[in-house]
C-alpha cells in the first residue's frame, strides 16, 4: 500500500504498516508522517524519556525529535549535533505498528505499559474519540483503560522491562499489576509472531541463485557443437508448423534440436525449444518428504518438450567429494546427472 502524499510504502494488511495510518483503501493510505500536532492540545506534543536508552542514566540528553529516545552523545559515541536530531529507529523508519506492547506517557502519568490497538478491534466509544491521522488507539494494561495517542508519545516495550528500571519500592498496584501483565503479553505476541515467521519461511525455498545455463565448476571442459556438425532435417517451409510436434522432422525423430542457421525453416521452424526456451510455465512447490521441486502448470503430452536441466558442470573428483559431503550431512535431496561427453551436472 502506498501514501498518497509521500513516497512511503508498506506490504498490505496490518504487519507492517504504521499504527495511525489513515486506511482510504486497502492499498492506499495516508501515513503517519502527515501527523500534525494541533495547536492547544497538549497531549499531541512529543515527550521525550529523561534517561539514557543506553545506560539507563539521566543528565544532559540528546532527544530524538520523533520519538521518546534520549541518548548521552558520549553513549552513542557522537558529539552533541546542533540543530534537530533523529534517532537511529527513527532515521530507518521504524514506527510503532499495531499489536506492539509499548511505553506510553499521557499526562502528568508515570510511563506505563500498553498495547497499541487496531482501531477496528476497539469499544464504538472509543472508536469515536476525536483523533487526527497519525494517533491510534492503546489499550493500557492494569488500569484497562483506551486512548488515542501517536509516535511523539511512545517507545517499545523491551524484553525484561519489568525488572529493570521500572522496578521501584512503592510502585501502586495497578502498576504492578500492568507490569505484569504486560510482560505475560509481551511474551504471548512475541511467541505468535515467531511462529508465524517459522510458518513464513517453510513456505519459500531456501535461497537459490537463477541460472540460465550451465556452470562448470572447477577443471570441467565444456562442449560447444559445431555449426557444421548440426544436422539438417527436411521439413519445408510450407509447411504449417515446420519440425513441429506433429511433424516427421527427423531431427525431432532423432531427439536433436534445430539451429536456427542450419533448420531450412530457419526462425519459423519449430524445433527450437531449448534455443528460445519455450518452457511450459511452472511453479515452485513443497513436495511430501521430497523437498523442494517444480511442477508443470498444465499437462504435458507423452514426448513433448517439457524443460532443460541445468544445473553446475562438475568433474568426479567434485562429484565424489559433494556426495561424501551429503552422506555426513544427511542430506538426500540432491540430483546427479551424467551427461555426454562431459563429466556430471548437480
Ligand atoms: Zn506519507
Ligand atoms: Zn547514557
Ligand atoms: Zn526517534
Ligand atoms: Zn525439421
Ligand atoms: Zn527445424
Amino acid at each position: 500500500m502506498r501514501c498518497l502524499r509521500c513516497p512511503v510504502a508498506y506490504h498490505t494488511g496490518e504487519m507492517c504498516v504504521a499504527a495511525g495510518s489513515e486506511m482510504l483503501t486497502p492499498t492506499t493510505t495516508i501515513c503517519t508522517n502527515h501527523f500534525s500536532p494541533k495547536k492547544g492540545y497538549s497531549h499531541h506534543s512529543h515527550v521525550n524519556v529523561s534517561w539514557c536508552f543506553v545506560c539507563s542514566k539521566g543528565g544532559q540528553l540528546l532527544c530524538c525529535e520523533s520519538c521518546p529516545a534520549a541518548f548521552h552523545p558520549d553513549c552513542l559515541n557522537i558529539a552533541m549535533p546542533d540543530g534537530s536530531w533523529f534517532c537511529n529507529d527513527c532515521r530507518a523508519g521504524k514506527k510503532p505498528k499495531y499489536r506492539d506492547i509499548i511505553w506510553v506517557k499521557l499526562g502528568n502519568y508515570r510511563w506505563w505499559p500498553a498495547e497499541i490497538h487496531h482501531p477496528r478491534n476497539i469499544p464504538t466509544n472509543i472508536q469515536h474519540l476525536r483523533h487526527e491521522i497519525g494517533e491510534f488507539p492503546v489499550f493500557f494494561f492494569g488500569s484497562k483503560d483506551y486512548f488515542w495517542t501517536h509516535q511523539g508519545r511512545v517507545f517499545p516495550y523491551m524484553e525484561g522491562d519489568r525488572g529493570s528500571r521500572f522496578q521501584k519500592t512503592g510502585i501502586g498496584k495497578v502498576f504492578k499489576n500492568a507490569l505484569l501483565e504486560a510482560e505475560t503479553r509481551f511474551k504471548e505476541i512475541k511467541m505468535e509472531r515467531e511462529a508465524k515467521e517459522t510458518q513464513e519461511n517453510n513456505r519459500k525455498p531456501p535461497p537459490y541463485k537463477y541460472i540460465k545455463i550451465n556452470k562448470p565448476c572447477g577443471r570441467v571442459q565444456v562442449y560447444t557443437a559445431d555449426v557444421s556438425e548440426i544436422p539438417k532435417c527436411n521439413c519445408k517451409p510450407t509447411d504449417e508448423k515446420p519440425c513441429g510436434f506433429e511433424s516427421e522432422c527427423l531431427n525431432r525423430m532423432l531427439m536433436y534440436e534445430c539451429h536456427p542457421q542450419v533448420c531450412p525453416n530457419a526462425e519459423r521452424c519449430c524445433n527450437q525449444d531449448f534455443t528460445k526456451r519455450h518452457y511450459p510455465e511452472t511453479k515452485i512447490i513443497k513436495t511430501a518428504g521430497k523437498g523442494w521441486g517444480l511442477v508443470a502448470l498444465r499437462d504435458i503430452k507423452k514426448g513433448e518438450f517439457v524443460n532443460e536441466y541445468i544445473g553446475e558442470l562438475i568433474d568426479e573428483e567434485e562429484c565424489r567429494s559433494r556426495i561424501k559431503y551429503y552422506q555426513e550431512n544427511d542430506i538426500t535431496h540432491f540430483y546427479m546427472l551424467t551427461i555426454d561427453k562431459v563429466p556430471s551436472l548437480v
